[in-house]
């Protein structure tokens, strides 16, 4: 009797346990910043990028970055149509407005010509989202940033471990944000991380971060500006610095997975699975199967088949333009068309290989069966 396929489960090992169990017992009045402040510094170190701010999640990352670079109201911030709803969130309650652009058949992520179509004198940051792990066309958008003068910012929540030419995805924009959430490769339970190598744009998000109170201020209970609350504890950060001994492991893993996919599914035509263009790491974050729209096969079939075997089915993103508080916009026509024949596959740490065979085949069957019936 084989058991049900979770799409995603942490891998927690004694490590990480052991130092939130030191947390618990001894991170408190003295060393209650102890593992918050390592887990930044060793985050910052392995990204590769000045300075990290360990935060509540990745939406609130993305909202104090944004309010450091003074987007408000009449001001326009470019993401791609294809997103979750944490990276148009902050601009909203910033009173910006969000600028959906379509994205590439091929990465899944912001078309950047499509990007720059849309680029107007209210312009204020256009926001790259590294999609399932895969990377955007950074050298098209930070050459379209210098040429503009418009920020590029990374919500990199699902790129952990992608990289590009070596550089890791988070720490080539102005600024960059990640997420530790439960279903995310690293995760502390829920959390997030601010990164940023601009001296004045940390010091501002590092202000806003503590309620506006300007660090190294001797005055007390002083806020300068009116700031936020997003900070992470003590405990999720031990947690963190665990799991981040463990990044290359937990990074390995997930692009083991996805090779794995790649394998069982590479005599299926017309099936594709998260690129890894030349010069690029995936971190694979979630392994994800896109049907070319001649194999008639509709999200529908395979939520039914996945299901049918007793497989977590999780659906590729709606765009974010076709949600109830956003007006329709199916003109980004592969952001609308892509998730209707699409699906996100299973891959957990401890995923057996005989798991990665049932979900693959069960992958295959729908497509052989949809060829028979043609
Ligand atoms: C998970 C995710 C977020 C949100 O992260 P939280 O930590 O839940 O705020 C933001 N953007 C993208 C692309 C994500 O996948």
């Amino acid at each position: 009797m084989s058991s049900r396929i979770f799409y995603t489960k942490p891998s927690i090992t004694g490590l990480e346990q052991g130092y939130a169990a030191d947390a618990v017992a001894n991170g408190w009045g003295a060393r209650c910043y102890e593992y918050i402040v390592r887990f930044e510094r060793d985050y910052a170190a392995w990204l590769g990028s000045e300075h990290a701010i360990a935060t509540s999640s990745c939406t609130g990352a993305l909202h104090m970055g944004l309010a450091a670079l003074g987007i408000g109201v009449g001001d326009e911030v470019i993401l791609a149509d294809t997103n979750w709803i944490a990276t148009v969130a902050p601009i909203r309650h910033l009173g910006a407005t969000p600028v959906f652009v379509d994205v590439s058949p091929d990465s899944w992520c912001i078309d950047v010509a499509d990007a720059e179509r849309h680029i107007t004198p209210r312009t204020r940051a256009i926001i790259a989202t590294h999609i399932y792990g895969n990377l955007c066309d950074m050298d098209a958008l930070l050459d379209l940033g210098r040429r503009t003068g418009v920020p590029i910012i990374e919500d990199a929540a699902e790129a952990i471990g992608t990289q590009w030419q070596g550089r890791r995805a988070g720490s080539m924009g102005l600024f960059g944000t990640f997420s530790f959430h439960g279903t995310k490769t690293l995760t502390t339970g829920e959390g997030g991380m601010f990164v940023t190598s601009d001296p004045v744009l940390f010091r501002t998000v590092q202000t806003l971060s503590n309620h506006g109170r300007v660090a190294g201020d001797t005055r007390q209970f002083w806020p300068e500006v009116l700031g936020f609350k997003y900070k992470m504890s003590n405990v999720q950060a031990a947690i963190g610095c665990g799991q981040l001994e463990r990044i290359d492991e937990l990074v390995a893993r997930k692009r083991a997975i996805l090779a794995g996919y790649r394998q069982r599914l590479s005599g299926l035509k017309g099936v594709r699975l998260n690129p890894e263009p030349v010069g690029t790491v995936n971190g694979a974050w979630m392994p994800t199967a896109v049907c070319d729209a001649a194999l008639g096969i509709t999200r529908e079939q395979l939520l039914a088949a996945f299901e049918a075997a007793d497989i977590d089915a999780r659906v590729f993103f709606h765009p974010l333009s076709s949600l109830p508080m956003f007006e329709d916009q199916p003109s980004n026509v592969n952001a609308w068309h892509i998730p209707t024949r699409a699906i996100n596959l299973p891959s957990y740490h401890d995923m057996e290989e005989a798991d990665i065979d049932r979900v693959a085949n069960t992958l295959i069957q729908v497509v052989r069966g949809t060829e028979e019936g043609l």
